[in-house]
């Protein structure tokens, strides 16, 4: 089972989490805020998608 990694929107908390894949796109809620305004974050890839206001220092651009 892969872990993923999610950061809430609302609070900035980031936290992780064993889900099976068929799960992973369900919304998962912040254990910090109890908000579900949460999204999934890719640390390995970063730069492949740019949606929302996420960016990553290495894209360089
Ligand atoms: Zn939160």
């Amino acid at each position: 089972m892969p872990i993923f990694e999610y950061v809430c929107e609302k609070c900035g908390y980031k936290f992780e989490k064993l889900i099976r894949s068929s799960d992973s796109d369900k919304k998962q809620k912040c254990p910090e805020c109890g908000s579900e305004n949460t999204k999934k974050v890719f640390s390995t890839f970063a730069c492949g998608g740019n949606s929302g206001g996420f960016s990553a220092p290495s894209c360089g651009g």
